[in-house]
C-alpha cells in the first residue's frame, strides 16, 4: 500500500498479508511442476496440498472437495456451464454469475429481492416448488445460486434457510461465498451448499487464484480440459504460487476471526455514525439487515457518487462509486437497482470496505474527506457537470 494514504476498498480487493507475501516469495524460485515424480515435482504438489488444507478448513470443507481455479470467476462458470433445467438467482449477484445465467439454456428465474437488501424466503419457496428438480426432471437438474454476502452493501443472505428449501426440491445450491470467507465463519455443510465460491485476493492473498469447494458427490464436468490437474476437474498446470499465497491468507484470516470482525465492526459503526452527523440525511444503504462487519454502503444526500470518489482519492482516501461512471455516462448499480432504492440515493451510493490493516487513523481520513465533500456538493461525471437530483432523504429506504 503507499504510504500516507487511506486504503478503504477491501471489497475490490484486499492488500497483500504479510503471511501470504512470505509464502509466495518462498516458492517461487522453486522448479517442479507438481505432475512431475521426481523430488522437484514432489515438493510443488506438496506445497499445493498443504494450501489446499487451509483453504478447504476456511470453508469447513474437505481438502479433496476443494478445487483451485484462476478465481471466483472461473469457479462460477464451472457450476453454471453445466447443463442445468432449470435456475433460480437474483439480481443482487454478482455480474461472473449473472452473465452466465442470463447466457444459460435453461428456464431462469429471478428471486425478488426486498429493500433490505435480502431474498424473500416466502417467494424463493414458491420458485423452488415451480422448479424443483423432480418436477420433470432428473433430480438435482435444477440450482439455487446465492451470494453469502454482497459486495456492495455487505448485506448477507439466509443462506442455510434458502439452501434447506431448494434442496427440499431436489435442487443443487451454488453459494457465492468470495465476500464472507475470511470475514465471518464459513462451513459448507452447515450452509447446504454442493459449490461454493473462493477468491483468495479479497482476503488478502494473490490475485487470478480462488476456488470452487465441490461437496463429495456432487458432480462437475470439467470446464478446461486436457490434463488430469485436480482430480480430473481443472486441467492446466497449477499456479503454484498463487495457491501457496491462497493457502497462506486463508490461514491467517481464519485465526482470531471472531476477534476481528469485533474490531472491524467497531470501526465501520463508528465511521456511519460520524459520517451521518456530518452530513445530516446520509443513507446507510442496507443499515437495518445483517450486514458483514467490514462494509458500509453511504449515500450523501445531494452527492454524486462519483464526485464523492474522486474528491476523496485526490484527499488520499480509496473508496468506491456504488454506480458505475465511464465516458460521462452515469449507470445505476444493478445491485441497488434491485433493492428497489430511489435512483437518486443510488447516485450517491459509495461503498467504503475496510480489512485486516485499516486503523483509527484511515477512519479519521476517511471523515475528513466526507467532511470536506459534505461542504462542496455538486455533480461531475466525465467532466460534465450534472444536476444533484431529489433529495435521498425524502425516498430513503429507512
Ligand atoms: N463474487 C463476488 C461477490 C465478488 O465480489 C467478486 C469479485 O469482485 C467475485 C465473485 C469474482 O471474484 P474473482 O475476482 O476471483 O473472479
Amino acid at each position: 500500500m503507499t504510504a500516507g494514504r487511506a486504503y478503504l476498498d477491501y471489497n475490490a480487493t484486499a492488500p497483500l498479508r504479510a503471511e501470504a507475501r512470505a509464502a509466495v516469495l518462498g516458492c517461487l524460485s522453486d522448479v517442479g511442476n507438481p505432475s512431475s515424480v521426481h523430488g522437484e515435482g514432489r515438493a510443488a504438489r506438496g506445497r499445493i496440498e498443504e494450501a489446499r488444507l487451509k483453504v478447504a478448513a476456511l470453508a469447513g470443507a474437505r481438502p479433496a472437495e476443494v478445487v483451485f481455479t484462476s478465481g471466483a470467476t472461473e469457479a462460477a462458470a464451472m457450476v453454471l456451464q453445466q447443463s442445468w433445467q432449470s435456475i433460480l438467482f437474483s439480481r443482487v449477484e454478482h455480474p461472473c454469475v449473472v452473465a452466465p445465467v442470463l447466457a444459460a439454456d435453461a428456464r431462469v428465474a429471478e428471486m425478488p429481492v426486498g429493500r433490505d437488501g435480502m431474498l424473500d424466503l416466502r417467494a424463493v419457496e414458491v420458485l423452488a416448488a415451480a422448479h424443483a428438480g423432480r418436477d420433470g426432471g432428473r433430480p438435482g437438474r435444477s440450482l439455487l445460486v446465492v451470494q453469502a454476502a454482497n459486495n456492495e452493501t455487505g448485506v448477507l443472505q439466509p443462506v442455510a434457510e434458502l439452501a434447506a428449501m431448494a434442496r427440499a426440491h431436489g435442487m443443487s445450491v451454488l453459494v457465492d461465498a468470495v465476500q464472507a470467507a475470511g470475514r465471518m465463519a464459513i462451513d459448507m455443510g452447515a450452509l447446504g451448499a454442493d459449490f461454493l465460491m473462493l477468491s483468495s485476493h479479497k482476503l488478502g492473498g494473490p490475485k487470478g487464484v480462488g476456488a470452487l469447494v465441490i461437496r463429495e458427490g456432487a458432480d462437475v464436468a470439467p470446464l478446461l480440459t486436457g490434463g488430469g490437474q485436480e482430480r480430473r476437474r481443472r486441467a492446466g498446470t497449477e499456479n503454484v504460487e498463487g495457491i501457496v499465497g491462497f493457502g497462506a491468507a486463508a490461514e491467517a484470516a481464519s485465526r482470531g476471526l471472531a476477534a476481528e470482525a469485533g474490531r472491524l465492526a467497531e470501526m465501520r459503526d463508528a465511521l456511519e455514525r460520524d459520517a451521518v452527523a456530518a452530513a445530516p440525511g446520509t443513507i446507510v444503504v442496507g443499515g437495518t439487515s445483517p450486514r458483514l462487519p467490514n462494509t458500509s454502503c453511504l449515500a450523501m444526500p445531494g452527492a454524486k457518487s462519483e464526485t464523492v470518489v474522486i474528491k476523496m482519492d485526490l484527499a488520499g482516501v480509496a473508496v468506491s462509486a456504488g454506480a458505475a461512471c465511464s465516458s460521462g455516462r452515469v449507470g445505476q448499480s444493478p445491485v441497488l437497482a434491485a433493492m428497489g432504492l430511489d435512483p437518486a440515493v443510488a447516485r450517491a451510493a459509495i461503498r467504503v470496505s475496510l480489512g485486516h490493516a485499516t486503523t483509527a487513523r484511515d477512519i479519521a481520513s476517511f471523515l475528513a474527506a466526507w467532511r470536506a465533500a459534505a461542504g462542496a456538493r455538486t455533480g461531475n461525471c466525465g467532466g460534465r457537470r450534472t444536476s444533484a437530483g431529489a433529495s435521498p432523504v425524502e425516498s430513503s429506504i429507512r
